[in-house]
């Protein structure tokens, strides 16, 4: 069965055609998914009953099933969600003043094995297909109509390395901003990479308008190989030549992300050393004191010490902001609730 969330327009022309149908029935079932959002075959009551049985039998409409949702103090919810073959994904809808922003997953685990994640601890399983990203954002947009709002921005930031599952991340941003369907701007979507240089270089040619954020997490390539295993494979130099590339290109200017550690990348004189790496550039930096992941070991550097880095960085004049991660009591870092819930499966 094809995943009716992972269709484009074209896509459904292709399938229409081969059961004899009119290319404008696709349009009408591309408006009935996208725009008007239904979610059966019997809403999209312009078409006749024989040909929505006929749809049912070749399309699935839901992959996503809701497992459990977990709300914090702060307004932030975590979703779980089953898939279609029993995989857990989790997405995170962020609630601040005037932004709703979805963190949404693009596979399930990931390779890359970053040391402070929980995702990373799985491995990779598998990726994620366009519809299944799709949906994330569907199912949670539908939560808020519920209250007369509506998803404002979506970030790449869930589980998985969104450049490691490259075709499918792009379809569901092309889907997600498509202006006959979703129509969310492009400048609306953060994608969160951890420096996979071929997927940058590959993403600057496809004129899309994203923002695109690198997991550096460290000053210098010796620390980044400690806590990223990519880094044995992506020269800093490299990553940075690219994402420098990425931002004159699409004149978007890059967030860098930056998960302090105790002990790891915390001290005065990482701070010094990454100012002089990204000083001049057209970028902010989004601190993060590491959120304690369930089976790790790592610790989150102390108040005075988070402090001393961020005025260091404000000294050479860097944008900087601090993120604490929303909903820390419901394990909202990428990957916790499904590695809670993995393990509270395997533990029954
Ligand atoms: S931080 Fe991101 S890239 Fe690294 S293991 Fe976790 S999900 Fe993968």
């Amino acid at each position: 069965m094809i995943a009716i969330h992972g269709c484009t327009e074209e896509d459904l022309k292709k399938s229409l055609g081969e059961m004899g149908q009119p290319p404008f029935r696709a349009q009408q079932i591309f408006s009935w998914i996208f725009q008007k959002r239904a979610t059966t075959w019997a809403a999209m009551t312009n078409l006749s009953s024989h040909l929505r049985t006929t749809l049912s039998q070749q399309f699935r409409l839901s992959s996503l099933k809701c497992v459990r949702s977990v709300r914090s103090d702060d307004e932030t919810i975590k979703y779980l969600w089953e898939l279609h073959d029993g995989a857990l994904v989790e997405s995170v809808l962020i609630q601040a003043p005037e932004r709703r922003t979805i963190c949404v997953s693009s596979q399930v685990g990931c390779n890359a094995k970053c040391a402070f994640c929980a995702s990373g601890k799985q491995g990779l399983i598998r990726n994620l297909s366009a519809a299944e990203i799709v949906e994330q954002f569907l199912l949670i947009d539908a939560e808020l109509a519920k209250n007369g709002e509506k998803l404002s921005h979506v970030v790449f930031m869930g589980m998985g390395e969104p450049l490691d599952n490259y075709d499918e991340v792009v379809k569901a941003i092309r889907l997600i901003t498509d202006p006959k369907g979703i129509n969310l701007s492009q400048r609306r979507i953060t994608l969160s990479t951890v420096g996979v240089v071929e997927g940058i270089r590959k993403l600057m040619l496809e004129e899309l308008k994203i923002n695109l954020a690198l997991s550096l997490h460290a000053p210098n390539q010796q620390i980044r190989k400690k806590i990223i295993p990519y880094a044995r494979k992506y020269e800093l130099s490299d990553v940075l030549a690219a994402i420098s590339d990425y931002s004159r290109a699409t004149k978007r200017d890059i967030t860098y992300e930056y998960t302090l550690i105790s002990g790891i990348n915390d001290r005065e004189e990482d701070a010094i050393e990454l100012a002089k790496l990204i000083k001049g550039q057209q970028c902010s930096v989004n601190l993060i004191p590491y959120n304690p992941v369930f089976g790790l070991r790592l610790k989150r550097p102390e108040k005075e010490e988070i402090e001393r880095f961020e005025e260091i960085l404000a000294e050479a004049k860097i944008p900087t902001t601090r993120r604490y991660t929303k909903g820390t009591k419901i394990a909202a870092a990428c990957g916790q609730l499904a590695l809670y819930e993995k393990n509270a499966t395997v533990h029954k």
